[in-house]
């Protein structure tokens, strides 16, 4: 079996049957595509100061796409959450009725695991999360079936459209 996109290496990542390279570029794409779809500056990029491996990783992809831009990071500004923190808030606000007001983020359709991939690949430097309940059972949900996450993010989505 080999890389899905290359068709020449062996997949490093499984969920996306992808090899190193190809991995790290399609997540730069998916990253890029959604901060363009937020329609903001490309000047100057403002991001919200985290110590999160998304957050290392979002702003390693920002800084490497547009070369010329301002970063600058404070208490205010773009949020860096996955796949699992989009999850995670629609599951409370569904299923448990706690209402989450969620910040747009580029990494939404990216996976914890895979920003912590990246960041290895990559050799960013990015600490190693506790991760809360919810995040688990995501976590074990994907582990059993591949691509559930994704499907769910799909489902959040459509229902936002509504
Ligand atoms: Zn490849």
């Amino acid at each position: 079996m080999l890389c899905a996109r290359c068709k020449q290496r062996k997949p490093a990542n499984a969920t996306r049957q992808l090899c190193a390279r190809c991995f790290t570029t399609v997540i730069e794409k998916a990253i890029i595509r959604e901060y363009k779809q937020l329609g903001v500056h490309r000047r100057q990029i403002v991001l919200k100061k985290a110590n999160s491996a998304e957050y290392h990783v979002l702003r390693h992809v920002l800084a490497k796409t547009f070369p010329y831009a301002k970063i600058k990071v404070g208490k205010q500004g773009m949020s860096a959450l996955s796949l699992e923190d989009y999850a995670a808030a629609f599951i409370n606000s569904f299923f448990f009725n706690k209402p989450s007001r969620l910040a747009e983020s580029p990494l939404k359709s990216v996976m914890y695991s895979e920003c912590c991939q990246y960041a290895r690949i990559k050799g960013l430097k990015f600490p190693l999360e506790k991760q809360d309940e919810i995040r688990e059972f995501l976590a074990a949900i994907e582990k059993r079936r591949k691509g559930s996450c994704f499907a769910l993010l799909a489902s959040i989505k459509a229902s936002r459209k509504r």
